[in-house]
């Protein structure tokens, strides 16, 4: 079945968007993964996993989308970085766009842990906007579903570039991590100069656990455990999916918050 939105024709699109009502925007960034990944990595395996998912609880799925909060990387080449306030005014803009194409949901599939802060933030903002249409959002490495595949990694530990994001990647699109060029020594573990600031953030909390963005053990990395992997990503946002589709108390509650807060005529 189709569900990618760039490869619809209106008469299958109408038909889904009529029937299913719900889109599927994967979000990720253009973002540096150690020297073997390629910029694009959690936007691509988001949307992989999200038309993985699509095929078995069917709904529209939205192109990558780019340009999320990845500040964090903006000293290294390949970043594409907006300021906060255009970053969150495109997402806007873009959300109601899809909205009006038929929509009645959007789900935000986020594979890119620099976004959840503004994603947060975000769907707080959006809530007393008055569209005619209910945001969701996810990150797809939330929940206990990894545990299930644990058994696979040489190394599970690390988190960004190391051996089960390259091997998503590995999965997504063949050909596109260079494992000859990974040349940091591994296991890849956090700096971590800042203990005396405990419980305190600054903007450098990132860039000093890991300056390369790389960590663990990515040469154990196997397009074979990126399929596993894949796999089992798409069954959890199978489960998220049909979660949201079948969800009638957020309309409902968005609907009764506008009524107080149109008596209020702020
Ligand atoms: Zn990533």
């Amino acid at each position: 079945m189709q569900v990618r939105w760039e490869y619809l024709t209106p008469p299958d699109f109408e038909k889904l968007a009529r029937e299913e009502k719900l889109c599927i925007l994967p979000i990720g960034s253009l973002e540096r993964h150690g020297e073997h990944m390629p910029f694009g990595t959690d936007a691509l395996v988001a949307h992989e996993i999200a038309c993985r998912a699509a095929q078995v609880e069917p709904c529209v799925v939205f192109p990558p989308y780019w340009f999320g909060q990845v500040h964090e990387a903006a000293c290294f080449s390949g970043t594409v970085n907006f300021p906060a306030d255009f970053t969150l005014k495109m997402l806007e803009m873009l959300l109601d766009q899809i909205a009006s194409n038929g929509f009645e949901k959007i789900l935000i599939v986020n594979g890119h842990g620099g976004n959840s802060g503004m994603l947060d933030y975000y769907i707080m903002s959006h809530s007393d906007r008055k569209v005619p249409y209910t945001l969701y959002t996810t990150f797809l490495m939330d929940g206990c579903w990894t545990e299930t595949i644990n058994h696979i990694w040489d190394n599970p530990d690390g988190g960004h570039a190391d051996e089960c994001e390259t091997s998503m990647m590995m999965a997504t699109v063949p050909g596109t991590v260079r494992l000859e060029y990974q040349r940091f020594a591994e296991p890849i573990l956090p700096i971590h100069q800042l203990t005396a600031l405990e419980n305190v953030k600054t903007g450098m909390w990132w860039y000093d656990l890991y300056p390369e963005h790389v960590s663990g053990t990515p040469s154990a990395a196997t397009q074979e455990k990126g399929e596993i992997t894949l796999n089992a990503a798409a069954e959890e946002l199978v489960k998220r999916i049909r979660a949201v589709k079948h969800d009638s108390i957020t309309p409902k509650l968005q609907k009764a918050f506008h009524e107080r807060h149109d008596r209020l005529g702020k």
